[in-house]
């Protein structure tokens, strides 16, 4: 039952219209009970997986209640992943874009100076992985003074990985007068009394998995020896013929060699794993979330978190090792009310294993039929078809949302004592611009660049030329990016 609008949440206009930007038709469950709760400044915990809807049921009412005058950050996020970082401050950007919420995701392998270079601009929203943080606060060059909002995001997670006295080191550096939420897809008893001391009278919210997309997946698995998997795998694409799929194996050389053969045989496939440098990894998935190539060979770095609208299809190549992976894993497909199929190899020996899930979260894990001869030769032309008509390209949220924002260089800067008032007074003043359509504006020694919304980029770039900002003649470009 979804009785609930957006509108009913009492949300400021800007927040409205990115949410109507983004698609967002009525709130989702989770949404529909932790919004309100927000809003009214309580600590929650919340039970629920990814595909809930869940990052925007934080992410909206921590942007409405953001106070965009103050400098230091008021939000920490903290995520188990790097991907999971960049599309919760994803999430954060587009739905606090005409609010002019800024926004920095904080992980390992990133520059650190490239990193406290954007800390030193005004940063609403700090999103980040508990050691770069942790490593932030040592430099002193995260501030956490103002922090109202803390998110700890798959925190069964972050405890698996063993960040746990990273976290504890980072809430110590917090201040007590804050709202404190806690996601979770498991909540185990350990993590409540860990994290219960952290909280006040925190409100437990149960969004039940038999809504979660795992009820809608076809499940299957085929027994099947090691060196036979490949074989199998031709024979399911082709009669299966997916648009989009997700193929785990265990370890980052099980996805290399995959990935060799499947280029052999001329699939369209990238692999991902965490021996990669992290600007491949980010472009690879980008790639992928557009639907530039059907199959992605990834270990279980991308079983969490990551949102791919519409994949159709998971393949466990190997099946994984811990339990909540096949969860994980499976919930990638399925999304927003989609079916979706998950398929499982395992050699004779891990059969046992595989019934031990299926026993765990109660699902229902059907063996799969091998297909005949004929039906892979009929499949293998059809599907050979569909890659000679090339890929499907899908429309990114993001980039949809930013399509009326355009990001315009200033050659002027700090050292010319520019301030950001300076800029949208001068920005505001042209003929049909207002206030309301200047975005972000970052300054930095010796250049600036701001945020046109509304699609009004090429008014403002151009009414610029003739323009000075504080009495200094300036130069203004689209930016680079
Ligand atoms: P999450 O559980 O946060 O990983 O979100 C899963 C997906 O649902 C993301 O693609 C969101 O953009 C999308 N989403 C979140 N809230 C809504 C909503 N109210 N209506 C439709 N899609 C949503």
């Amino acid at each position: 039952m979804n009785n609930l609008r957006f509108n009913d949440f009492g949300l400021d206009s800007d927040i409205l219209k990115s949410i109507k930007k983004l698609g967002y038709e009525n709130p989702s469950e989770v949404q529909e009970k932790v919004i309100p709760l927000i809003l009214k400044n309580k600590d929650i915990i919340i039970k629920s997986e990814t595909g809930s809807g869940k990052t925007a049921a934080f992410a909206i009412p921590i942007c409405e209640k953001i106070e965009l005058e103050e400098k230091l950050p008021q939000v920490l996020v903290l995520t188990p992943t790097r991907e999971l970082a960049l599309q919760i401050m994803e999430s954060f950007s587009n739905i606090g874009k005409f609010k002019r919420i800024n926004c920095a995701a904080l992980f390992g392998k990133e520059p650190i100076t490239v990193q406290i270079k954007k800390l030193r601009q005004r940063v609403h929203v700090v999103v980040g992985t508990p050691g770069r943080i942790a490593d932030h606060i040592k430099r002193n060059t995260l501030n956490l003074k103002k922090i109202k909002y803390l998110v700890i995001d798959e925190a069964d997670e972050m405890l698996d990985m063993g960040f746990i006295d990273q976290v504890k080191f980072i809430i110590d550096d917090l201040p007590k007068d804050r709202l404190t939420l806690l996601f979770s897809a498991t909540i185990p008893q350990e993590m409540l009394k860990l994290f219960n001391k952290y909280m006040v009278n925190p409100i437990n919210i149960d969004i039940k998995s038999k809504n979660s997309a795992v009820d809608r997946i076809r499940q299957l698995y085929y027994e099947v020896e090691a060196h036979e998997k490949f074989d199998l795998l031709n024979k399911i694409i082709y009669t299966e013929k997916p648009d989009s799929v997700m193929i785990f194996c265990r370890t980052k050389k099980n996805v290399d060699n995959l990935v060799l053969h499947m280029k052999d045989k001329g699939y369209p496939c990238s692999g991902l794993h965490g021996g990669m440098l992290q600007s491949k990894r980010i472009d690879v998935t980008k790639r992928f979330k557009r639907g530039e190539f059907i199959f992605l060979v990834c270990t279980d770095i991308a079983a969490r978190g990551i949102d791919v609208e519409n994949i159709t299809h998971i393949i466990n190549y190997d099946i994984p090792m811990e339990k909540e992976s096949y969860i994980h894993r499976i919930g990638r497909t399925g999304r927003a009310g989609n079916s979706g199929t998950a398929i499982t190899f395992v050699t004779p020996k891990e059969y046992r294993f595989l019934e031990k899930i299926g026993e765990f979260f109660n699902l229902n894990i059907e063996e799969g039929k091998i297909p005949s001869k004929e039906e892979v030769e009929t499949g293998k032309k059809l599907f050979n078809e569909k890659l000679k008509a090339g890929p499907k390209i899908k429309n990114d949220n993001s980039r949809y949302i930013n399509r009326d924002i355009s990001k315009i260089y200033i050659s002027a800067g700090k050292k010319k004592k520019i301030r950001p008032g300076d800029i949208a007074g001068t920005i505001s003043s042209i003929n049909g611009v207002n206030p309301d359509d200047v975005g972000i504006i970052d300054i930095e020694d010796n250049f600036s660049y701001v945020n046109i919304l509304s699609g009004k980029g090429d008014i403002v770039l151009k009414a610029l030329q003739n323009k000075t900002i504080k009495g200094k003649t300036i130069r203004a470009e689209k930016a680079m990016k």
